[in-house]
């Protein structure tokens, strides 16, 4: 499942602007209604240029937490809900949540290891190989990792020889790694951790992070803190979700408060020279459908190569640096949100069963904002028996074991993974040949063919 790459990101909370919910406002603010509290919050500043507060273009309402699933025993329980809104700065073009939730509130369940995914070692494999072969790195190199799991990519380098050192705040994957002899720290990268980082280990000559960018609001100190990590020559390498992707293909259920960020080269290029480095290479690659790898160093240390000027005209081109595309993406998927309540409502009306499949974060973003829940859907399954028995945040779909899909037999079944949606459905054949249809969402809700995607 596509969210299998996370990393924890714990900071403390901005509370000057990062409004978390309503009973934090009335601590802190005693009378505030919600009206006044939502004014405060989209005051917020640009968390990139601090500049005057960006624009929203995506308002997806209020929505539990994307990975809060419900014991089935906390049914009746109310859910906490916090405002996922989307918006664009105009002074350094980045795409960041209107207003963010304390990381160490959300990442406190999350448990992944990295290693679980077959396809993403071998994602991590290569990567590491590219990286010793393109810089050169030998067994007098150093490398560093933000966000480094339980080893799964710094294996690869300690294999030949190089040495790694982990930075990983989650305690028991921490200890994980340290098991399988990744020298792992375990702390935030941040501002005020550096020095402890570096009596550790000096002058990396690569300092690695994959899908970490997005998940820390404090990002300029975040920069800041690479930098000084990062020995005079060295190379910092970033993968991440792009932004071009997101609005080429309607990804608007990878939006959820997890992510603060969505970034397109023009945003990142400016954030790195604020902290004193330079992008000199840029590549996009397929991984989680669609990311890019930027490289940094200290400025002016060496020439940019032109794949950066590349990017950077290509997203002036594609309308990335003004709102007018951010807007026209908000209006597509109010207007997804459209067709797929009205394919399902047309599909109930015929008297048809609809259930779902999967139980990936994005697909809470996806029912939550489409307002569709056990009204529509009766329940959903999953392969992964951490979810297995407990609810959908928000829509409180129960999920199921897979084998239930052709034991209760819907009509139709909603793939929320649906970049797997070709995996799901060779696993579903026999769903398929009892009769059963799949429901793709996005980017254009449509049912697929017997036949398959
Ligand atoms: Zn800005």
């Amino acid at each position: 499942m596509e969210e299998t790459q996370e990393r924890r990101v714990g900071k403390t909370v901005r509370l000057d602007s990062a409004i978390t919910d309503g009973r934090a406002h009335a601590s802190r603010a005693g009378e505030m209604t919600v009206g006044e509290a939502q004014e405060q919050a989209e005051a917020r500043r640009c968390l990139g240029c601090d500049g005057a507060p960006p624009a929203i273009f995506l308002d997806l309402g209020r929505t539990p937490l994307a990975n809060s699933y419900v014991r089935a025993d906390d049914a009746d329980r109310a859910e906490e809900t916090f405002p996922l809104a989307v918006a664009y700065c105009e002074g350094c073009h980045l795409v960041q949540l209107a207003e963010t939730v304390s990381p160490a509130k959300m990442f406190s369940e999350y448990a992944y290891f990295s290693s679980y995914s077959e396809s993403f070692l071998a994602h991590a494999r290569r990567m590491a190989e590219s990286y010793i072969e393109r810089f050169g790195l030998t067994a007098e190199s150093r490398v560093l990792e933000i966000a480094s799991n339980d080893g799964y990519l710094l294996q690869y380098f300690k294999r030949r020889g190089i040495g790694v050192l982990g930075v990983e705040p989650a305690g028991n994957i921490a200890r994980v790694a340290r098991e399988r002899g990744i020298p792992t720290m375990e702390c935030f990268f941040e501002p005020g951790a550096v020095a402890a980082i570096l009596r550790e280990f000096v002058d990396a000559a690569l300092i690695a992070g994959n899908n970490v960018l997005a998940h820390d609001p404090a990002i300029n100190g975040f920069l800041s803190a690479v930098a000084a990590a990062l020995k005079p020559r060295g190379v910092a390498a970033f993968e991440f979700p792009y932004i071009g992707e997101l609005l080429a293909n309607a990804e608007f259920d990878t939006i959820y408060h997890e992510h603060v960020f969505y970034y397109s080269l023009s945003a990142i290029e400016g954030l790195a020279r604020r902290a004193g480095l330079e992008v000199f290479d840029a590549e996009r690659t397929a991984v989680h459908g669609g990311s890019v790898r930027v490289f940094m160093r200290h400025q002016g240390r060496a020439p940019i190569v032109s794949a950066v000027a590349e990017l950077l005209e290509q997203e002036k081109a594609s309308g990335l640096l003004g709102f007018e595309r951010y807007g026209s993406f908000g209006r597509e998927v109010a207007n997804l949100k459209d067709r797929l309540r009205g394919l399902l409502g047309e599909l109930k009306a015929d008297g048809k069963r609809i259930a779902a499949y999967g139980a990936p974060a994005k697909g809470n973003t996806l029912l939550n904002y489409c307002g569709i829940g056990r009204e529509t859907l009766e329940f959903t399954v999953d392969r992964s028996p951490h979810k297995q028995g407990r609810l959908l945040p928000g829509s409180h779909l129960p999920i199921l074991a897979p084998e239930e899909l052709l034991g209760r037999m819907p009509d139709y079944a909603l793939i929320l993974p649906w970049n797997i949606a070709g995996e799901i459905v060779g696993q579903q054949r026999d769903y398929i040949r009892a009769g059963g249809r799949f429901i793709v969402p996005v980017p254009i809700p449509r049912v697929l063919e017997a036949g398959g995607a």
